[in-house]
């Protein structure tokens, strides 16, 4: 009894008990292995540089559905966040939560990548990508190979991805956007950009959260590959909200 309580006031200095906030381990062999709280950290300042601070984001169990559509979505993310480490590996291991602004989507998916992140047992290096916001960066660093590299690459290999709002710049008031009578679609620079991203992810099954305004039939008009491929990586993880009612200003005057 004696050893134990010593032993907690001692460990009790460090944020992480394993390694004692040096970020290393030692091998059996002699050498030395990274802690997994180096990779979390390093996750931690990537949402930081975006304002989120994944310790501080609403939790699953503070999103307040209102109807069956919204408490379905509720059910699914925590069982998601349940069942991760037998589906990760899977082909249907994402997550997506297509479709009406209002219904908390992106509440849900940061609190799914945050749960994963935060979660006590081997916890998940979980990258949070808003979408417009990496475009850009992903844009205006495109003419320097190591950097553009280094941006892109941190997407595509995250251990788990949130993708926030995704063809965001598409959409307006529910529909694709038209220039005359045709859907804008995916440019030649979004293509560049996000597919291989996406492409990455989906062959290497690589489990990605993903929040859009998109349905799945606008994705599918959108770019049909790509669309096929989210879909199917999602599997039974996904709600689509379709309706007036999911906006949420527009839900205070129906009332
Ligand atoms: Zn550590």
């Amino acid at each position: 009894m004696n050893t134990t309580s010593q032993n907690t006031e001692v460990n009790s200095k460090y944020r992480c008990q394993k390694c004692n906030d040096t970020s290393w381990l030692n091998n059996e062999d002699g050498t030395y292995k990274r802690c997994e709280c180096f990779e979390k950290e390093y996750a931690e300042r990537l949402w930081s540089n975006f304002g989120v601070k994944p310790g501080e984001v609403k939790k699953l169990n503070e999103y307040k559905p209102y109807d069956e559509l919204t408490t379905m979505a509720r059910d699914k993310a925590i069982e998601y966040v349940h069942n991760f480490d037998k589906v990760r590996t899977l082909r249907e291991n994402s997550f997506g939560l297509f479709g009406q602004a209002g219904a908390g989507k992106s509440h849900l998916i940061i609190a799914v990548g945050a749960a994963l992140l935060n979660r006590e047992k081997s916890p998940i290096s979980v990258i949070y990508m808003p979408y417009l916001e990496v475009m850009r960066e992903l844009k205006a660093n495109a003419l320097d190979d190591e950097v553009y590299l280094r941006i892109s690459s941190r997407y595509q290999r995250a251990q788990v991805l949130i993708i926030d709002d995704l063809f965001k710049d598409k959409v307006k008031n529910g529909q694709l956007i038209k220039f005359g009578n045709q859907y804008i679609g995916l440019t030649e620079a979004d293509m560049k950009h996000i597919y291989p991203i996406l492409n990455y992810r989906y062959i290497n099954h690589l489990p990605t959260l993903i929040s859009t305004e998109c349905t799945p039939k606008m994705l599918m008009d959108l770019d049909e590959a790509l669309a096929g491929r989210i879909l199917e990586a999602c599997g039974d993880n996904m709600v689509v909200f379709q309706g007036t009612k999911y906006n949420f200003r527009m839900r205070r005057f129906v009332k």
